[in-house]
């Protein structure tokens, strides 16, 4: 995946005008966790209302504690998939284990490595066997190194659709939930082609703080921003504390906007 192999910028095509990469900046946003056939839909209007074209949300969660809520499972990703074909909406969600990927396979435009699996290579070996992109999170205390050599595994394997993610990571300091490394978004970009995303919301992990980090990440030159919404964030079934309400998250959508423009 580096540069020194391939000079030209990774772009991936979602299909229906839906780009990543170079030229173009992208946002995915939607809950932490699918949560109900009505969550979905509330979400898909927020987006289209808002004119974004990727929607996130989980039904694989890995939880810290078994006992939190560990996501809607294979009926909510069906679910989650025939609203937003209904309405050109590309959705990407979490992979935890290879045993899900073939079930998953038809219903995921982009499927998404978390933090906890960035070193999982019997999961990223599968990954390289699919066609479809693959967005890579940085490790929960994972190197800039580490995550390249991650995407190698996929990369090797024979899938060159991939994403990097900083989704920050574990310092000594414990007033953020994790420490935001936007350092990653110039120094990923000049050893590697992939796009880079950056999520401001497991990033610093507080809702008021989510729109500086975002718009911090989109000068840092990220190809796009991966944020958490919510219709009613209290409520949420995780990741609340980080969630932005609707109005919160179209005010971030215009401002990054703006922002990309300025750079
Ligand atoms: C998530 O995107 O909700 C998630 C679990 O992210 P991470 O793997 O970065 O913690
Ligand atoms: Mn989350």
């Amino acid at each position: 995946v580096s540069r020194k192999w391939k000079v030209n910028r990774t772009r991936l095509d979602l299909g229906d005008g839906v780009v990543i990469g170079e030229g173009t900046f992208s946002i995915m946003a939607g809950p932490c966790s699918i949560e109900s056939e009505e969550q979905i839909e509330r979400t898909v209007t927020h987006l289209l209302d808002n004119d974004v074209k990727i929607m996130r949300g989980g039904v694989y969660k890995p939880r810290s504690s078994p006992y939190s809520f560990r996501g809607m499972g294979l009926d909510g990703l069906k679910m989650f998939y025939d609203i937003c074909r209904q309405n050109g909406i590309k959705i990407i969600t979490e992979v935890m284990q290879p045993s899900q990927i073939a079930d998953m396979l038809d219903y995921v435009d982009v499927f998404q490595v978390g933090a906890r699996n960035t070193q999982n290579f019997n999961l990223l070996d599968e990954l390289g066997k699919v066609d479809k992109p693959v967005m890579i999170k940085r490790g929960l205390s994972g190197t800039l190194d580490e995550l390249l050599q991650s995407a190698e595994y996929v990369f090797s394997g024979g899938n060159e659709k991939i994403l990097l993610c900083e989704r920050g990571i574990r310092t000594y300091e414990t007033a953020s939930r994790n420490t935001l490394d936007l350092n990653a978004v110039p120094i990923l970009k000049e050893k590697s082609h992939l796009p880079v995303i950056v999520d401001p919301s497991h990033g610093i992990g507080i809702r008021e703080f989510v729109e500086p980090m975002a718009l911090a990440g989109v000068m840092a030159g990220a190809d796009g921003i991966i944020v958490e919404v919510h219709d009613t964030p209290e409520e949420a079934a995780s990741d609340g504390q980080q969630t932005l309400n609707f109005d919160e998250a179209s005010r971030l959508y215009q401002r990054m906007r703006q922002a990309y423009q300025l750079r």
